[in-house]
């Protein structure tokens, strides 16, 4: 059993450390604010937490789970109070700007991404099992330290999850369409809403479904867009192209193309989520 530092223990940090230490694993939490520290020791998320990054100078691993902006200056401050054997992962959405980066400032830096969230945000959000049967992506580059790879590796088959690798910018091109897109799409179905109060009156659950994402924490999907602005870019491009040929078989009553539209995007999604 491993002694494992967070730091941010908001929904991914503290539903790290709910699952680690039901696990056996010691964890040890770092926040920003002191209520938050305190409501974590109450959750039972973490063992000891503080506000001070030195409470994890004896981790063998430490899990980055702040906002994206923040991952790259935590691992610079986390330098001065670290062994150089511990090994660091992060968990933002987006790898690109931080993989190499971090790599170049700590040779045992693995980038990770698990593939799981829910619309809420802080340690108050913190659910046990979240990541049980979802993608845990990891984003080694060619240089990465194969013992730290396995270690974090381990830790995430641990949490229940399913190992995806990749390298950083194929993963960053995936999650726009997959992850981000979605997040822009739910938003612009939510502000395309003519009567608000007479739709909230009608809407089920297909719209509960489809909204969801959208609904999420404003500073991710800032925070998404701002740091996986090309790879958007390009899925908003294609994502306007399929919904402009969906308009067009409309307008033009093609109904026998539209059905086949249905149908190929029925079969995709039966692809992604077989049951
Ligand atoms: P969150 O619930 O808002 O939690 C973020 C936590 O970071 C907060 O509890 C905050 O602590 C803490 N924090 C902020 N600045 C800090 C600092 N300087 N030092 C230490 N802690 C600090 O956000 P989240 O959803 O867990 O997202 C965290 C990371 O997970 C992001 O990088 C995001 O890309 C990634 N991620 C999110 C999802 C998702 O769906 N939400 C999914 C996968 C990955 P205080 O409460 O003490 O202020």
């Amino acid at each position: 059993m491993a002694i494992i530092g967070l730091v941010g223990l908001g929904l991914i940090g503290g539903s790290l450390g709910l699952d680690f230490r039901s696990s056996g694993h010691r964890v040890l939490g770092v926040s920003r604010q002191q209520s938050t520290c305190e409501r974590a020791l109450v959750k039972g998320v973490v063992d000891k937490a503080s506000q001070d990054l030195a409470l994890l100078k004896n981790c063998e691993v430490v899990f980055i789970c702040t906002p994206i902006p923040l991952v790259l200056p935590t691992l610079e401050k986390l330098q001065k109070v670290l062994s150089p054997q511990t090994i660091i992962t992060d968990v933002a959405s987006v790898k690109g700007p931080i993989v190499s980066a971090a790599t170049a400032q700590w040779p045992r830096f693995v980038g990770g991404h698990p593939m799981a969230g829910t619309a809420h945000q802080g340690v108050e959000a913190a659910e046990a099992g979240l990541f049980h049967h979802r993608p845990y992506a990891l984003t080694p580059l060619a240089t990465t330290d194969t013992q730290a790879l396995d270690t974090v590796h381990q830790l995430v088959l641990g949490l229940g999850s399913k190992l995806v690798v990749f390298s950083p910018e194929v993963h960053d091109q995936l999650v726009a369409q997959v992850s981000h897109l979605p997040v822009m799409v739910s938003a612009a179905l939510l502000l395309s809403v003519g009567d608000i109060e007479k739709a909230q009156q009608l809407a089920g659950p297909g719209f509960q479904d489809t909204s969801r994402v959208g609904g999420g924490n404003p500073d991710l999907g800032l925070a998404m867009a701002q740091h996986n602005r090309t790879a958007i870019l390009e899925s908003l491009k294609q994502f306007r192209a399929a919904l402009d040929h969906l308009e067009e078989q409309i307008q033009q009553q093609n109904w026998v193309g539209l059905q086949a539209q249905l149908e190929s995007s029925r079969q995709i999604r039966t692809g992604f989520f077989p049951s």
